[in-house]
């Protein structure tokens, strides 16, 4: 499926400069949201996935039908301070400032084998971060699967080694 005819491309949003791709009209149409998540069911039959895991908010929007569909559970990557019990976090630098993203502590049992979702690889940096939370609990990181790649941001060079789907790429 073509799903750039169902992104927005909104100019200058959130900052003069930036071309934002909106998914929002992606999901809004029943059956291209359903086409995207299934390639990443897809994508995932074959891995013998145990969790998805995926970072507020979109990696939400993504991840959530997919573990549903492949009856296996999901676990929140969440900005710091959301997440009720103790934690683990890592911090990661933004073009301007710091993140610091966290997850719950017993999310991830040690060995279990992960997929990581989210809605758009940019820079990387989000995903790496992601990435270093489930390692940290022991967690297998068996593919990262994402709706969308801003390619000319090189985020898959924070990949290497890792399995990594995207449905569509802007150049
Ligand atoms: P990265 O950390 O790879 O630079 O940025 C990716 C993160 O920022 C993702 O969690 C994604 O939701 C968000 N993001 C950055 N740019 C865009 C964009 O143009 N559209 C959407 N939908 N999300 C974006």
């Amino acid at each position: 499926m073509d799903y750039k005819k169902y992104i927005t491309v909104v100019e200058d949003w959130p900052k003069p400069g930036i071309r934002f791709k909106d998914i929002t009209t992606l999901m809004d149409n029943g059956p291209a949201y359903k086409s995207a998540v299934n390639e990443i069911v897809e994508f995932a039959k074959d891995k013998n996935v145990d969790l998805i895991v995926g970072p507020e908010a979109r990696g939400f929007i993504v991840g959530c039908p997919v573990s549903y569909a492949l009856d296996i559970g999901f676990a929140p990557v969440r900005k710091e301070g959301k997440l009720p019990r103790e934690v683990i976090k890592v911090a990661y630098g933004l073009e301007y400032g710091e993140n610091v993203l966290t997850i719950h502590k017993d999310a991830i049992k040690p060995g279990q084998r992960v997929l990581i979702t989210d809605d758009l690889l940019a820079t990387g940096g989000t995903i790496e971060a992601t990435i270093n939370l489930v390692e940290q609990l022991g967690g297998i990181v068996v593919g990262c699967a994402f709706f969308v790649e801003l390619s000319y941001l090189d985020g898959r060079d924070k990949l290497d080694g890792y399995d990594v789907l995207t449905l569509t790429s802007y150049e």
